[in-house]
C-alpha cells in the first residue's frame, strides 16, 4: 500500500465540483488580479480567524517579509524566533535587512521555551539596551506557543510579536486564535498547509490598523488606488483563481480540522502501547490542529527507513535546526546553543495525516510500526 504524507488530490476530488465552478466563474470574468474574489477572501479568512484585517499576498514568506516592514523592522533592528522552524521564518527576517537571533524550544512539545526567551529578551531588546524589537513565535506542526505567557514577557520589554500562523490555521487558546494574539500574524496557504490553494499563496492577519494599511499598500506597489503611490513597494498579491480556490476550502476548514484531530487521535490511542515512542501533545490550555503528527524515537532513522520501504511516505521536520544551516553559518552558532531542538531533530518522524486518510491506511502504518519494533 502507498501512502503518502498529504492527499492533495484526493480533498479536491471531494469538492471538485465547487472548485471546478469557483476556478470557471474567474475564468469567465478575466479578472485575474484583485477583484470580488480577492476582496470576499480577505473578509472571510479575517471573520474565520477572529481578526479585524486580512491582507491577502503572494505567499506566507513574503506575508512575514512585509509584516516585519509594516511594523518598521529594518537594518539594525533584531528579531528573535525559535531554532526549530522551516527557513521561511527566519528567512524573512534577513531579507528585510535585520539580523536573526535563534532560540532553543521546549523539549516536550517542541514551541518556544519561555525562559529562553525571557533570557534573550533581559539581553538583547531594545529596552535592555540591545537592537530586539520583534519576536516570532512560530506555532509548530499545528500547536499553538504560550501566548498568555509569551504576550506578558514581550509586553514588559516593548517587543512586538509577530505570530507565524503558516501550520496552525484556526488554532486557538481561551477562544482566541493564533494570528490575534500578537501584533500581526502570517497564514502561508501553500498547497499542503491545513487550508491550500492550487499554487502559492498568503496572508497577513491583524487587529492594528495602520500595520493593516501598511501593509496593504506595501503589498500591492505602495498604492491604494491604481497610481497613486505613496511610497515603493512590492509586488506581492494573491491572485482571484487562488482566492476563489481558497473561498471553497475556506467552508471545509472546520471540518478538515475536525477529522485532522480525530485522525490524530485513532494513531495515539493505537500507538499509546508502544513504549518505543513518545507521542505528540496537545496543549493543555489551547489545541492542535495537526498541520503534521510528529512522534519522536531513539530509532528515527531506522524506523523511517522502515516505513518508506513499505510505501509509507514518513517524513522529518525539519531535519536540520536553522542555527546549524550553512545557511547561517556566519551567525556562528553550535548545536549546543540549542539542546532540546538539536536533539529533536535526531528523533522527530512525521506519519502520514491529513482529513482523508482512512481507518485502513493509518492501521496499514500503525502495523508498520508495530512489526519494526517487533523485529
Ligand atoms: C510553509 C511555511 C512558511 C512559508 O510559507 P510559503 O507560503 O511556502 O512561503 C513559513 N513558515 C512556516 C513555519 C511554514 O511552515
Amino acid at each position: 500500500m502507498n501512502i503518502p504524507l498529504m492527499d492533495i488530490s484526493k480533498q479536491y476530488k471531494s469538492i471538485q465540483s465547487e472548485i471546478d465552478k469557483a476556478i470557471r466563474s474567474v475564468l469567465d470574468t478575466a479578472n485575474f488580479i484583485g477583484g470580488p474574489e480577492k476582496d470576499n477572501f480577505e473578509v472571510e479568512f479575517a471573520a474565520a480567524i477572529g481578526a479585524k484585517h486580512c491582507i491577502g499576498v503572494g505567499n506566507g514568506t513574503d506575508a512575514l517579509f512585509i509584516a516585519l516592514k509594516a511594523m518598521g523592522i529594518g537594518p539594525g533592528d533584531e528579531v528573535i524566533t525559535v531554532a526549530n522552524s522551516f527557513i521561511a521564518t527566519s528567512e524573512a527576517v534577513t531579507a528585510i535587512g535585520a539580523r536573526v537571533r535563534f532560540i532553543d524550544c521546549n523539549a516536550d512539545n517542541f514551541l518556544t521555551d519561555v525562559s529562553e526567551l525571557a533570557a534573550a529578551l533581559d539581553k538583547h531588546s531594545v529596552k535592555s539596551g540591545g537592537k530586539v524589537k520583534v519576536f516570532i513565535p512560530v506555532h509548530l506542526y499545528g500547536q499553538i506557543n504560550n501566548m498568555t505567557e509569551i504576550k506578558t514577557l514581550c509586553d514588559s520589554h516593548g517587543v512586538r510579536i509577530l505570530e507565524d500562523c503558516a501550520q496552525a490555521h484556526l488554532a486557538e487558546a481561551s477562544g482566541k486564535q493564533v494570528g490575534t494574539w500578537g501584533d500581526a500574524g502570517t497564514f502561508s496557504f501553500y498547497p499542503g498547509k491545513n487550508l491550500g490553494a492550487f499554487g502559492d499563496a498568503g496572508a497577513i492577519v491583524t487587529n492594528n490598523d495602520d500595520i493593516a494599511l501598511l501593509a496593504r499598500k506595501l503589498a500591492n506597489h505602495g498604492r491604494i488606488k491604481k497610481y497613486d503611490h505613496d511610497m515603493e513597494g512590492y509586488n506581492s498579491r494573491l491572485d482571484a483563481l487562488q482566492a476563489a480556490v481558497l473561498r471553497v476550502k475556506l467552508r471545509h476548514l472546520r471540518s478538515w480540522t475536525r477529522l485532522r484531530i480525530e485522525k490524530a487521535q485513532y494513531y495515539s490511542s493505537k500507538l499509546s502501547q508502544q513504549n518505543h515512542l513518545t507521542l505528540p501533545n496537545t496543549p493543555s490550555d489551547g489545541s492542535h490542529v495537526f498541520h503534521l503528527y510528529v512522534l519522536r524515537t531513539e530509532q528515527r532513522d531506522q524506523l523511517l527507513a522502515h516505513l518508506n520501504s513499505k510505501g509509507i511516505a514518513a517524513s522529518v521536520h525539519y531535519p536540520i535546526i536553522l542555527p546549524t544551516l550553512k545557511a547561517y553559518e556566519y551567525l556562528g552558532y553550535k548545536k549546543e546553543d540549542f539542546p532540546h531542538a538539536y536533539k529533536a531533530q535526531g528523533e522527530i518522524l512525521s506519519l502520514p495525516l491529513y482529513p482523508e486518510i482512512t481507518t485502513a491506511e493509518m492501521d496499514y502504518v500503525i502495523s508498520e510500526i508495530n512489526s519494526f519494533f517487533k523485529a
